[in-house]
């Protein structure tokens, strides 16, 4: 069974090569990002309690967000697998979705970690700003962005590197080589275990 973790810093094209991914291991893509600004298009309740924490670029607590993985991973169309984009994001959240998946007897069987240079990082937030207009696709907001990657998301890489788990992937260049190069990694990953 496939059950993953991709984490990039933002505008490492980690949305992009999530669908990739989960398509070619036929399995759920669950975007946390994704299924907020759902909620904030939609004026739901829990958009309206997420939508000050996105527009600024912060986390949106773990009261929230907590429930709803859990709430996402409870259904069917994840039991045979599934892949995490943008969760969890700080070792709280870790221990949470370790909690979530031992009430099944489940692990990660591997994550797929993006990287790639500020300047880079930068340079393609300025383009989806132009072509999706995100409300945090401001260069401030992003940097802020930037910044609570590198000081909370890299102690969740570091977690599950103890773990053996996670698979570097250059996440420079050409979004569809990247994509080739995440799938070939993945691959790789899951054949040395028994899942
Ligand atoms: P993303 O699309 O993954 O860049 O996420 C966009 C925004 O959604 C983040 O800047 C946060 O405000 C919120 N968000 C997404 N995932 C999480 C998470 N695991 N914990 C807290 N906030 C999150």
């Amino acid at each position: 069974m496939t059950r993953m973790l991709i984490v990039g810093p933002p505008g490492s094209g980690k949305g992009t090569q999530a669908e990739v991914i989960a398509r070619h291991f036929g399995i759920m893509a669950i975007s946390t990002g994704e299924i907020f600004r759902t909620n904030v298009r939609e004026a739901t309740p829990l958009g309206a309690e997420a939508r000050n924490y996105l527009d600024n670029g912060d986390l949106v607590p773990d009261r929230l967000t907590n429930a709803m993985v859990r709430d996402r991973l409870d259904r069917a169309d994840v039991q045979s697998g599934f892949l995490l984009d943008g969760y969890p994001r700080t070792t709280a959240q870790i221990a949470e979705l370790d909690s979530i998946l031992a009430a099944t007897g489940q692990q990660l069987t591997a994550v797929i970690q993006l990287t790639a240079d500020d300047r880079e990082l930068v340079a393609r937030m300025l383009n989806r700003a132009r072509d999706q207009g995100r409300s945090d696709d401001t260069e401030e907001v992003f940097r802020r962005r930037l910044r609570l990657y590198r000081n909370e998301t890299q102690a969740v890489v570091s977690v599950y590197s103890q773990r053996g788990l996670v698979v570097p992937v250059d996440g420079s260049g050409d979004p569809s080589k990247v994509g080739d190069r995440a799938i070939a990694a993945a691959e790789a990953a899951l054949a040395g275990k028994t899942v």
